[in-house]
């Protein structure tokens, strides 16, 4: 197994690790190319065991109840993008010299010769957003292509299946970094780097790097975050094409080989020509919805990957304005008595979360859930003054409270002592009560919400559900 693409898989003994979204159509693919394909997988649950009889019934074998032993004769694993790093049966497998490859990366050499280029995003925030954005703005501009990847549209089918593209946009995380050793995008960018996931990467370090990989082998651009510094040195540190740039998005007015803002303007002195001189405008701002802060940095992040495909200014501006948001992402869910309430249960950690409450001037935020690990000083301390009050909800709730009580000691707190559903409606009439007109209610939890809900969708579902019910009330 080499670095190119493999053509011929009869025989091949590959291991896939992980039955789920990314390990059943992987080993059918692998098995309808002709390749010996074992399954392995740590769960052995009635659900495991009705997708493994599926997959058995096609000819694969399947081990359920033991993800850590290699299977003996393994040319390749192919895993489950989640599968932490330091599992026995990746230890084995270095100590064997067998190739692991993620979803990613089995996607990246089962394409095609004349396969469409990636355009490729990732960041710690703002990844789904500034694909859908840049898969709106590449359409707006008559291509072909799909917001595909991380985002939960497989990227094996993008690959694979009927439908032809001019060019991918492409949602990747740090875990499918990780497993891609030998993806080349054509461009690609790092929206911003926070510490998420620590536990999974071993250390900010890892996990950077892991980030840093897209931009390996880049042929035209590599974009970076301005404001993060640390975006920038990935740049630095990235082996790329000869002739590939560094173009930087800035919310500021911009320099040569950047994107920036110019009073109200999205502008581009990267993909202009004597960029020393010239700028072309790109859009309004007001064109972005919403148009926060780092919502407008997303935009001109997607605008620099689609000019560095050779995308019209036009079509930026198209692109943008044709852009809906998903849900749960800075959603505005009702006014009641001239309070506005807003769903971003999306902001599952602590800078995705401090995004969102510098959006607004003056809030009642509903916080809390799991940590993850996280610290919660900084972004309490940063956003001190635009709270009216606080109410906390889930099971790490006391960090924040701490938090709170160091860095804003006179804003009002309502510790909701409760984990269950319920709580929300709760809540949501705490955060009623300390609110006045002119105020927003923000769910911004930093916190993921498997404590009390089944995920963060649910969460936004209950917030929206109360909001309705106050103003059925009123
Ligand atoms: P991801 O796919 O990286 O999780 P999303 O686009 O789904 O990102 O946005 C997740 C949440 O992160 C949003 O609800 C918002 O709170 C926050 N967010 C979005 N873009 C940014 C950004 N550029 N910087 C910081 N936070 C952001």
């Amino acid at each position: 197994m080499g670095s190119g693409q493999v053509t011929d898989w009869q025989g091949k003994n590959v291991t896939v690790a992980g039955l789920g979204v990314s390990g059943i159509p992987a080993a059918k693919v692998l098995h309808g190319l002709g390749a010996k394909v074992t399954v392995v997988n740590d769960g052995d649950d009635t659900r495991a065991r009705e997708q493994a009889a599926e997959l058995q019934a096609l000819g694969i074998t399947v081990r359920l109840g033991d993800g850590a032993t290699l299977p003996e004769g393994t040319d390749l694993i192919v895993t489950a993008p989640g599968w932490k790093p330091d599992k026995p049966l990746f230890t084995a497998a270095r100590e064997a010299g067998v190739p692991v490859w993620g979803d990613v990366e089995l996607a990246w050499r089962l394409r095609g010769p004349d396969a469409a280029p990636w355009l490729a995003v990732t960041g710690t925030n703002g990844k789904t957003t500034t694909v859908q954005m840049l898969a709106s703005i590449l359409k707006a501009a008559g291509l072909r292509t799909a917001a595909v990847g991380n985002i939960g549209v497989s990227l094996l089918d993008a690959v694979l299946g009927e439908e032809q593209y001019d060019v991918l946009a492409v949602e990747l995380s740090s875990y499918q970094l990780h497993w891609a050793p030998s993806l080349r995008a054509h461009s690609a960018a790092v929206l911003n780097l926070a510490p998420d996931h620590l536990d999974w990467h071993g250390s900010m370090e890892a996990y950077a790097k892991d980030k840093g990989r897209i931009y390996e082998g880049n042929r035209v651009a590599c974009v970076y975050n301005v404001a993060d510094k640390a975006t920038e040195d990935l740049v630095r540190e990235a082996d790329v094409e000869e002739g590939c740039r560094a173009v930087g998005f800035t919310l500021g007015t911009p320099g040569p080989s950047q994107l920036g803002v110019v009073e109200g303007l999205l502008v581009d002195r990267a993909f202009v020509e004597s960029r020393q001189k010239n700028a072309q405008e790109l859009a309004e701002v007001s064109d972005i919805n919403p148009p926060a802060p780092h919502n407008i940095a997303n935009a001109l992040a997607a605008a620099a990957l689609a000019r560095a495909f050779g995308v019209p200014a036009k079509a930026v501006r198209d692109g943008l304005r044709a852009f809906t948001p998903d849900a749960h992402r800075i959603a505005h869910v009702a006014d009641v008595d001239g309070v506005a309430y807003v769903d971003d249960s999306k902001a599952t950690n602590t800078h995705a979360a401090e995004a969102s409450l510098a959006a607004y001037e003056s809030i009642v935020w509903i916080a809390g859930g799991l940590a993850k690990g996280a610290t919660f000083d900084e972004l309490v301390a940063k956003s001190a003054k635009r709270l009216r009050g606080v109410v906390l909800i889930g099971a790490d709730r006391a960090l924040i409270r701490e938090a709170l009580a160091r860095h804003a000691p006179e804003v009002p707190v309502v510790d909701l002592d409760r984990t269950d559903t319920g709580a929300m409606l709760q809540a949501v009439q705490e955060a009623q009560r300390l609110a006045v007109a002119g105020d927003t209610v923000l769910l911004a939890p930093a916190c993921a919400s498997m404590d009390m809900f089944a995920n963060y969708n649910k969460r936004g579902d209950a917030f929206a559900e109360a909001v309705r019910e106050l103003g059925a009330g009123t």
